[in-house]
């Protein structure tokens, strides 16, 4: 396991800063994108369950109204046949059948049509009024069909009062059984209007009653133009119809608002009703948090980001000036080859490498001979150009990619080559050699075979530490200059304290 101090290094690099910069505000951008998803599923539901409620309470209402009026009709239908009241003249008549009427409602009226539509007894209005009703839907259902029971009309515009109405009816027989005439109650449309009133709703939503024929009564808001009007051609009715109970969300037909249609049967009437509910004003609520929200979360998120890369960009260029002040520690600045501390460092980690795997190591101290002479013939400016030269001169000489030219002195050069016994070390040497005597400086008059190099020559062993491999080039370097210079001396291999050294190359001159 990494220790926390190398941890807390790792976690210094511009790189993780940036990736934990962009990645943590990400994720809190992921949380809060979750969490108003769970908001607006949660005002989605609260609406639905609101819409069942209002509903549920609308339905009651109409239910318990057409059950009041269809009572006043059976009463009216069996009193109106009991023989006493048949044979009581018509104002004691009236008074029975119209006793606690539908002043309950205020609005309707109760009225007796004999078999030719012609009104014979009126709440409110005069026998006969209005002629014959002969063509109402409610009449000709009744006339036609005996088994239809409480039938509830189209809406119309009432003859007498010009209100608009719905007729709820039911057939009278005579004791025969053939048809009698039908009994009516009406109710005016208002009094749908005022029940779906009450629910209040808010301004884009819809409230609509229709009957399972597909027949609108009334829609809320109140518009005259929707009465009666024949909906099958309305895709969300069509489905309110066929489905009789549940919920979708859908853009109205009628004026394209999106709402969440709620709808229910009326009681166990050909009715039905939908409440239709904007869902802009569902979501009114969570448009407005979910703005808020969304801006400052956007907001602190290129924040966040921003901060990290600057800090990312600050960091790298950190790393950027350490690398460089890194590398030039590890440079000779004359030369641009690795400098004496690389050198250690480099031949370190090679002596420990072979002293793991097994593998020669060996080392060239390169030296050039009687510099000082050129310094103080040329000048210094000339006797670094020289150094530069000899520079150029070993690296172009060393083809390996593993093997490393350094200058550890000042007219000193080493040469690390792993994986290299004395033998290859020696030919690299003779290379060396006859590189170094084609180097010439023109502009000083430098001829080529003027500058010469001693080198000193050791083979590590594997047993053998970097510092004893260099004290024995270095020995051997010292033989190679006392035995006359331009040439190669050899340590003996391995190297130990006190190496015995002997010539193994030279190019006397
Ligand atoms: P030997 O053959 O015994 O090595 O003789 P030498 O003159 O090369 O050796 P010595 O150690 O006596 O002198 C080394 C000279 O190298 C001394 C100095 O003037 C010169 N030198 C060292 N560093 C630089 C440098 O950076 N630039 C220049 N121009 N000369 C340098
Ligand atoms: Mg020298
Ligand atoms: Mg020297």
């Amino acid at each position: 396991m990494p220790s926390p101090r190398r941890l807390l290094a790792g976690l210094q690099t511009a790189r993780v800063w940036i990736v934990l910069g962009v990645l943590i505000p990400l994720g809190m951008l992921v949380v809060a994108g979750f969490m108003l998803h769970e908001l607006r599923r949660e005002m989605w539901g609260r609406a639905e369950e609101t819409s069942r409620n209002l509903l549920r309470v609308a339905e009651i209402d109409l239910v318990r109204s057409i059950e009041v009026a269809d009572m006043a009709l059976r009463d009216l239908i069996a009193k109106a046949q009991n023989p006493l009241v048949v044979a009581a003249p018509e104002a004691l008549r009236r008074l029975v059948l119209f006793d606690q009427v539908v002043t309950a409602d205020g609005a309707g009226i109760l009225v007796l049509f004999d078999e030719h539509g012609i009104g014979i007894l009126n709440s409110r209005y005069p026998t006969g009024a209005g002629g014959s009703f002969a063509d109402r839907d409610y009449f000709q259902v009744h006339r036609t069909s005996p088994d239809v029971g409480l039938y509830i009309s189209k809406p119309y515009q009432s003859r007498l009062s010009g209100a608009y109405t719905v007729a709820l009816s039911r057939r009278i027989e005579k004791p025969d059984g053939s048809f009698g005439g039908v009994a009516v109650a009406t109710m005016r449309l208002s009094h749908f209007t005022q029940i779906l009133a009450q629910i209040g709703l808010g301004r884009d939503s819809s409230i609509n009653l229709v009957r399972q024929d597909s027949i609108r009564i009334v829609r809320f808001p109140y518009d005259v133009r929707d009465v009666g009007t024949d909906v099958s051609g309305t895709s969300n009715l069509q489905r309110v119809i066929a489905e009789r109970q549940g919920s979708f969300a859908a853009r109205a037909n009628r004026d394209g608002v999106r709402r969440l249609f709620t709808f229910a049967q009326v009681g166990s009437l050909p009715l039905f009703l939908s409440i239709g509910i904007s869902t802009d004003e569902i979501e009114a609520g969570w448009h407005a948090k979910a703005l808020m929200i969304g801006a400052v979360l956007l907001a602190l998120f290129g924040l966040a980001v921003l901060l990290a890369l600057l800090c990312g960009r600050e960091l790298k260029r950190r790393e950027a000036v350490e690398a460089e002040l890194a590398r030039l520690s590890m440079t000779d600045g004359l030369t641009g080859l690795p400098n004496r501390r690389r050198f250690d460092e480099t031949l370190d980690q090679a002596g420990r490498a072979a002293a793991r795997t097994g593998l020669p190591l060996a080392l060239l101290i390169v030296d050039a001979d009687h510099f000082k002479r050129f310094n103080d013939r040329h000048g210094h400016a000339v006797g670094d150009e020289i150094l530069r030269g000899l520079a150029r001169t070993l690296t172009a000489a060393i083809h390996r990619p593993h093997d490393l030219v350094c200058r550890i002195g000042g007219e000193e050069f080493a040469v690390i080559l792993p994986d290299t016994d004395a033998e290859g070390a020696a030919r690299v040497a003779e290379r060396l050699h006859d590189a170094v005597a084609a180097l010439s400086v023109g502009p000083a008059g430098i001829a080529a075979g003027t500058v010469t190099v001693s080198i000193g020559l050791a083979e590590g062993a594997p047993s053998g530490t970097s510092s004893e491999l260099y004290r024995a080039a270095d020995a051997a370097l010292y033989v190679a200059k006392g035995a006359g210079r331009n040439r190669t001396c050899r340590a003996e291999a391995p190297p130990a304290p006190a190496p015995h050294l002997r010539l193994v190359a030279g190019t006397a001159s």
